[in-house]
């Protein structure tokens, strides 16, 4: 099969490697006669791939036992009930920073369960640019959620400064991208269709003082405590997903976090670089620091190149790239498992057009 050059935001590329472990389990999981979607959830196999999932996100977060690691159903969008059901009592609030789609979509989602109060949002600048980090948080936070990176906007929070309620991160599309002091958050999730594997997974990693009273009558499936208990299988497992997960996670470690990293700004740095100095194309989020390395958005001079580009681009076997409808134009997802050799065939395709259209 002749592969694209794919830059979708998600469901994301995945390494090849971790495909061929995933097709070669799926027929058969490790010489047991029995296929990967065929485990029990509550047999050996599977508890061997929750505790080696779990302890290699320990690892690479660089956190320890008094964190829990959950895999749960439902992607990014049921932890945005799940969070305030949790954690949102009576008669407090939950502050959010408001800086796209995903972090406003979470906000609207816990005020279902009480109040939900944005604090500090860049909507006036179409979420072109991070907010000024908020002084002072209303007396009565319960926490205070942010979402990392900026899936459809492109713009990206790097270490983020104290604040004195929990700190809860909605991470899906950066999570174990780039340096990060995972410990100082209270809470953070991440959907995994980007950089940890496959859609209907979440990942959620829960510092045990939040876990100390249930803040409301909650279903057990719901309930962060429940899950807990059962250790994430309280109710039958996605084990091909969470496998999905354990091989990403597997070749994270492997290639190691620092390169990944590196590689990572490297990637946005190569195609930045490109748009800053381009006659046709337009970098999205203007501010360097603001700018997102996982989600690099852009527009074009008129819309008559975006649509020839995007058509130019097909033509060359690229796939992904076209913006979310909010933000428009263009989007480069450059997840941990898109190679720098793929941003560099961009670029050059971008080049050639150029070229052809001064
Ligand atoms: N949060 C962020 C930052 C996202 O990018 C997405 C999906 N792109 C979601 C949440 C929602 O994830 P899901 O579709 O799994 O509900």
């Amino acid at each position: 099969m002749k592969r694209k050059i794919n830059f979708s935001p998600g469901p994301a590329i995945l390494p090849e490697s971790v495909l061929q472990q995933l097709a070669a389990a799926t027929l058969e999981y490790e010489g047991t006669g029995i296929a990967l979607p065929e485990l029990q959830h509550r047999g050996p196999e599977f508890a061997a791939i929750l505790e080696e999932s779990k302890a290699l996100v320990r690892e690479l977060c660089r956190i320890g036992d008094d964190y829990e690691v959950l895999f749960l159903h439902g992607g990014g969008r049921l932890q945005f009930c799940m969070v305030p059901m949790n954690f949102l009592p009576d008669g407090k609030t939950a502050a959010f920073i408001d800086t796209g789609q995903w972090a406003h979509e979470a906000m609207e989602y816990a005020a279902y369960y009480g109040n939900a109060s944005i604090i500090a949002s860049s909507k006036e600048s179409g979420y072109a640019a991070l907010p000024a980090w908020p002084q002072q948080l209303p007396a009565d936070t319960a926490y205070l959620h942010i979402t990392t990176n900026n899936t459809i906007y492109g713009t990206q929070w790097d270490d983020v400064p104290a604040t004195t309620a929990p700190l809860i991160a909605d991470m899906s599309s950066d999570i174990l991208s780039c340096p990060r002091d995972y410990s100082r958050y209270a809470m953070f999730y991440a959907a995994a269709q980007k950089n940890l594997g496959m859609a209907g997974v979440a990942l959620a990693v829960i510092h045990k003082d939040m876990l100390r009273t249930d803040v409301r009558r909650i279903p057990p499936m719901l309930s962060y405590m429940a899950q807990v208990a059962q250790n994430s299988v309280l109710n039958t497992a996605n084990i091909v997903g969470i496998y999905t997960t354990l091989l990403m996670l597997r070749w994270t470690k492997e290639k190691g976090m620092a390169a990944i990293a590196q590689e990572n700004r490297d990637k946005a740095q190569l195609l930045y670089d490109h748009l800053d100095n381009s006659n046709i194309f337009i970098p999205r989020v203007k501010d360097t620091a603001h700018r997102s390395l996982m989600n690099v958005c852009f527009t074009a001079i008129t819309p008559v190149h975006e649509t020839a580009f995007l058509q130019w681009t097909a033509e060359r076997n690229i796939t992904g790239i076209k913006g979310h409808r909010y933000a428009g134009a263009f989007r480069a997802s450059l997840y941990n498992a898109v190679p720098l050799s793929d941003v560099q065939y961009l670029v050059n395709t971008m080049k050639e057009y150029e070229q052809q259209h001064q």
